[in-house]
């Protein structure tokens, strides 16, 4: 563990040096694109951002430890387990460790909303909206966390020794239906969709769907101006509740001919089969982790190694996911890398069924938009970035024309 917060701490260091190291001069390929101001905005952004989630990082370490060798779980276990028991005591366990967890990380989010965002011209959200956003959520995580977690803890009882595969069964069954209803039933609950106007970038946009042969069942513009002056489009859902989703600050800033560059390249994901690959990936691991803490739960050192006194399934499930994040860190290289390699293929997509010329104007426009830095450090990039470094992109679209 101390080595896990080694290396964040080290290479989120080498970031922001790199960065600030780089502050001066915009990068010759982009010096005819990009401003030297926006490309300070960039970094000063960029490091502001590594600074408060170095700070993040110290806080959570700290936590993980008084909850483990410090008592905080023991000590919650000798309050509930006198009051409760069954699966109530377990929820009770739960979903106070998540409370606790919730009030620790809320000055860090109202920080990098209403300091960090706000500074760099970003935030568009009220307090009041906040406060809103953060009661919808606390109350839909009531009402879809307690029923499934009941549910987990129940089938943790009764199921026997093979109980880790009937849990995995049933949380990968509860992700896709998450999925199927996402869409329709709770991203509205957060955000309007309308349906887009019509106009050159909806023929346009239709017209390349046809190309490509792509149905869905909408094209959407989301109101993320309410939020933030980020820009974004995504997919959402799968089978016949497919929709496409365009941020309308997205729409704003790029020409028809970028916004279906844009999309291009999200078909390209999309036609590559990354999205199903992604979820099969999240399953297969899932179900190994879950193997793994099948054959941790009778463990006693498993629980006094980590400062707990008692041994029960509730218990087991919280030490597990508290110390996983620890043991996954190693492959988050791997996985960056994977996520990279698919961006390099979704953008070859792109340019065989749009303007790769578009695509790199776009790329260009939102790096800009967002301050993303032109210059990370190698290093913190190949380890954390699931997007390659604009340089290397641009680089192969122009190779493409
Ligand atoms: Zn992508």
């Amino acid at each position: 563990m101390t080595l896990t917060l080694g290396i964040r701490l080290w290479l989120s260091w080498r970031h922001i040096r790199y960065v600030g190291g780089h502050r001066a001069t915009v990068p010759a390929d982009f010096a005819m694109r990009i401003p030297l101001a926006a490309h300070q905005k960039a970094a000063d952004y960029t490091i502001a951002r590594c600074r408060a989630g170095l700070v993040t990082t110290l806080v959570d370490s700290g936590l993980l430890l008084a909850l483990t060798l410090g008592g905080g779980i023991a000590w919650l276990h000798e309050l509930w387990s006198a009051r409760l028991d069954g699966i109530a005591y377990g929820l009770a366990m739960i979903f106070s460790l998540l409370l606790i967890s919730a009030l620790i990380d809320l000055p860090f989010s109202l920080y990098r909303q209403f300091v960090i965002e706000a500074r760099y011209g970003f935030n568009r959200m009220t307090l009041a909206l906040f406060c809103v956003d953060l009661a919808k959520q606390a109350l839909l995580g009531l009402a879809i966390g307690l029923p499934v977690i009941a549910t987990v803890l129940w089938l943790m009882q009764v199921m026997g020794a093979d109980w880790w595969f009937w849990v995995w069964l049933f949380w990968a069954g509860f992700n896709l239906l998450l999925l199927f209803i996402y869409p329709t039933w709770i991203a509205p609950l957060f955000n309007k969709f309308t349906p887009m106007a019509e106009g050159e970038t909806r023929s346009r946009i239709e017209a390349l769907l046809d190309r490509c042969g792509f149905r869905s069942s909408g094209l959407f513009v989301m109101d993320g101006s309410k939020r933030s002056s980020h820009g974004n489009a995504y997919f959402t859902g799968f089978g016949n509740n497919k929709r496409i989703v365009f941020f309308d600050t997205l729409l704003e800033r790029l020409t028809p001919g970028e916004i279906e560059a844009v999309l291009a390249h999200e078909l390209g994901h999309f036609r590559k089969k990354h999205i199903v690959q992604r979820i099969v990936f999240m399953f297969a691991g899932s179900l190994a982790f879950l193997w793994l803490l099948g054959q941790l739960i009778d463990s006693s050192w498993f629980y006094a190694g980590l400062g707990v006194p008692a041994q029960n399934t509730a218990l087991a499930l919280i030490l597990f996911f508290l110390v996983v994040p620890v043991f996954t860190f190693p492959l988050s290289p791997l996985l960056s890398q994977l996520s990279r390699r698919h961006e390099f293929e979704a953008d070859a997509w792109a340019a065989e069924h749009a303007a790769a010329a578009d695509l790199i104007r776009a790329l260009v426009k939102l790096y800009e938009d967002n301050a993303a830095t032109l210059t990370p450090d190698p290093l913190y990039s190949a380890f954390y970035d699931s997007h390659p470094p604009a340089a290397q992109r641009i680089a192969r679209l122009q190779a493409l024309t």
